[in-house]
């Protein structure tokens, strides 16, 4: 697997049917998501590692890492339209055989690791997840719409794993920046990226606008 062919399995994952802006919904463009990925990946935040991604939204990040190798994927959505579509994409990557499926647990005679390599769905609010994860990654909402929705994602995933990956405004960094502080994490890498922002939504004039949006990876201080 290379990051261009990683960008173009991604680029097969469905999208939100009915994007719901009180919630910002907006899918994580494939390229943007193979980029991320790829650089965790070659960090070492991936293969083998049981994955968080919070507010899933219809699983592109989740899936990707398990296309990279992660043990296991934890996709968290409170949306349940969101997460049904979410199951459709890893239920299309386990037939393509580029995710593994989920062992059967108590079926008789087979002795398949549980469910090594597959996803494991958790609906409901991102609050409520307790899960530990060695990694987090997610593009939760910007906060935008919902006032501090970004900071309940951020403070989830600190308390849940020591390394987070996580997308923000650019012009939010600096808040992400101090909340990662007073939690004991320090930012070790930030990828700046401009985020197409398909016109999915009512209120969007252009067709397609960028805005700059910046992948943070944060780690526990030891
Ligand atoms: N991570 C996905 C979706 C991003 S949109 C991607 O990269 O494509 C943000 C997602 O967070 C939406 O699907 C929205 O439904 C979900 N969300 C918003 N508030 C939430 C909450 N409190 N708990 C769980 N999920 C939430």
């Amino acid at each position: 697997m290379s990051r261009s062919s990683l960008a173009i399995r991604l680029s097969a994952i469905k999208g939100f049917i009915d994007p719901k802006v009180r919630v910002e919904q907006y899918m994580t463009d494939s390229e943007i998501a193979a980029t991320v990925l790829w650089d965790a990946y070659m960090k070492g935040d991936i293969e083998g590692k049981v994955i968080a991604d919070l507010g899933c939204g219809t699983g592109i990040l989740g899936i990707g890492a398990m296309m990279l190798g992660a043990s296991k994927a934890y996709l968290v959505e409170s949306d349940g339209s969101a997460i049904a579509i979410a199951k459709e994409n890893v239920r299309d990557m386990e037939s393509e055989g580029l995710i593994k499926k989920a062992g059967k647990k108590g079926e008789k005679g087979k002795e398949e690791s549980e469910s090594e390599g597959s996803a494991e769905f958790f609906f409901g609010d991102v609050s409520d997840f307790k899960i530990k994860a060695d990694t987090v990654i997610m593009n939760p909402p910007f906060g935008v719409k919902s006032e501090h929705s970004d900071r309940r994602f951020l403070e989830k995933a600190f308390e849940i794993s020591d390394v987070v990956y996580s997308f923000h405004k650019s012009g939010t960094v600096r808040f992400v920046e101090m909340l990662a502080k007073a939690k004991g994490f320090r930012i070790t890498q930030v990828i700046d990226l401009k985020f197409p922002l398909k016109a999915s939504m009512r209120f969007h004039k252009k067709r397609i606008e960028r805005i700059g949006v910046s992948c943070l990876r944060m780690e526990k201080i030891a």
